[in-house]
């Protein structure tokens, strides 16, 4: 059994105004797909997390082993960081390569496929949607394609119509990449080995929801996973899997869906009853979906909150500017608020200024420099803000073209860390690279919305700042000019039962 590897993954938000270009993406090809750490990454190792076991194999090349299915690797481009829509030569030239890949591997059972669900292409829209009509116009309609997704994706019917199984992650904030990987291979060569042909049955949920307020230890998300993965062990059932979407796209397919996978054919009918069980579940809490963790609605009060906390570390998350969903993090609003406000002892990462970065290097730990700072990428919620510090540290990454360099410049009791490209701290050791521990100060601000699962674990108070930006988690008040109306909770008050959206769903 031989099953072809590939795939684009990244998350795009089409309103950021900085592009996503080949520089921006990490590609392994052919066997490095199979040694790398990208398709397995090892968080938390063997743990298991919510709804999900601990990963069963070490490694791609072990689970293929097992399964007895010889891997062929292509390629994998994953996005180093969310951001812009993806330049429309930057994402053909990562499909051609792929569809040249699988046109020369010689006979193929299957074709397994890593994607996010939330890459937009410029003048193209659904990245996934595109790769899988390629794959198709390449290869026919007998050969099987499952894919691996991220929960925060958008599908098309298309994608739906054209895909015979894909899976999703189960947790947010994430820890099962590997599992959800493991589940869309394992499922892949259970159908090549029995002959199976499997059924997707699809239905949109005209909702739109925020990563935080969806997260997966607690109710809503909680129940209605457990009920997905009832409904995956019934028979005839392969898989059921829900996507919380991605909201912040604006385009006509951004929604929640759930899909249910027949194993063939004959179970058809009953998948489509489960289909419609779980998407009039998840429609029936859309009122419910709500934030899992402290909430503060602007940067005052939340320093505020921080000032008076008996915590002795305080993490808030400045998370209308949150490059983790694509913004260009440059905002330094927040900053402006810890200076104003006095604060004695805080870390604002980041600031992405490669001007400013390069100005700290220049002047070398112990120098005193002014700088104008951020608010050049991000014009719309952004101004440079004037600053005065005491350059405290410099790090110069090994691997300069995937990790930026960081110069943590103290200005007053804070400590900012400014890199000179996009990036995010997610880890306790970004922030040591950096020269700095976080658990040491009173307030660490970050560019996120959710805390990463080490920082969420570290992290003895977190709060969430409900600040303004590309990434606001108020949906309402976002200009969306494409999505589909109506849809929760821009319109509040309009019916809506299950429908089946794709054809292959009805058997076709
Ligand atoms: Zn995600």
């Amino acid at each position: 059994m031989r099953i072809a590897i590939a795939g684009i993954s990244h998350e795009a938000l089409n309103t950021s105004p900085v592009p996503t270009t080949l520089e921006h993406f990490q590609v392994w090809r052919g066997r490095e797909l199979l040694q790398g750490e990208s398709l397995f990454s090892p968080y938390p190792a063997g743990a298991a997390a919510g709804a999900v076991d601990g990963p069963k194999y070490a490694s791609l090349a072990d689970m293929m082993n097992d399964l007895g299915a010889e891997p062929v690797p292509i390629l994998h481009a994953n996005g180093l960081s969310p951001s812009g829509t993806v330049e429309q030569d930057t994402y053909l030239r990562l499909r051609d390569e792929i569809i040249d890949g699988i046109q020369q591997a010689g006979q193929l059972d299957g074709i397994c496929l890593i994607l996010h669900g939330a890459l937009l292409v410029e003048h193209i829209w659904s990245g996934e949607t595109d790769l899988v009509r390629s794959i198709r116009a390449a290869v026919g309609n007998d050969l099987l394609i499952s894919a691996r997704f991220d929960l925060h994706g958008n599908l098309t019917e298309e994608f739906a119509n054209k895909t015979d199984i894909w899976t999703v992650y189960r947790t947010a904030p994430h820890r099962d990449a590997p599992q959800t990987l493991e589940r869309a291979m394992t499922l892949l060569a259970h159908c090549i080995r029995g002959g199976h042909r499997p059924r997707p049955v699809f239905v949109r949920v005209p909702m739109i929801l925020p990563g935080e307020r969806a997260t997966t230890d607690v109710d809503p998300m909680k129940s209605l996973l457990e009920l997905a993965v009832e409904i995956g062990r019934q028979p005839g059932i392969l898989t059921a899997e829900i996507l919380v979407g991605f909201g912040w796209a604006d385009a006509p397919y951004s929604s929640s869906s759930v899909v249910v996978i027949a194993e063939s054919e004959p179970h058809l009918p009953h998948a489509r009853r489960q289909a419609k069980r779980l998407a009039q579940a998840m429609w029936d809490q859309r009122r419910n979906f709500t934030f899992d963790q402290e909430v503060a609605s602007s940067a005052d009060e939340a320093i505020d909150l921080a000032l008076a906390a008996s915590e002795s570390c305080v993490f808030i998350a400045d998370s209308g500017d949150n490059p983790t969903a694509g913004t260009p993090g440059d905002v330094p609003h927040f900053l402006s608020r810890l200076i104003a406000k006095s604060v004695p002892d805080a870390i604002l990462a980041g600031i992405p200024d490669g001007e400013a970065a390069r100005a700290c290097f220049e002047a070398g730990v112990g120098a005193t420099v002014s700088l104008s700072l951020g608010g050049k990428l991000d014009t719309e919620y952004g101004t440079p803000l004037e600053v005065t510090g005491l350059v405290e540290h410099l790090y110069q990454p090994e691997q300069a073209a995937q990790e930026p360099a960081i110069a943590t410049l103290k200005v007053g009791g804070v400590r900012v860390l400014i890199t000179d490209g996009r990036t995010y701290f997610s880890s306790l050791n970004d922030f040591r690279e950096a020269g700095v521990e976080p658990l040491e100060h009173g307030i660490v601000v970050v560019k996120l919305g959710y805390l990463m699962p080490e920082l969420r674990d570290a992290a003895p108070r977190e709060i969430l700042a409900l600040t303004r930006g590309y990434s606001d988690l108020d949906f309402t008040r976002l200009p969306y000019r494409y999505l589909t109306r109506p849809i929760f909770p821009l319109d509040e008050e309009f019916a809506w039962s299950p429908v089946i959206t794709n054809v292959a769903g009805y058997g076709g």
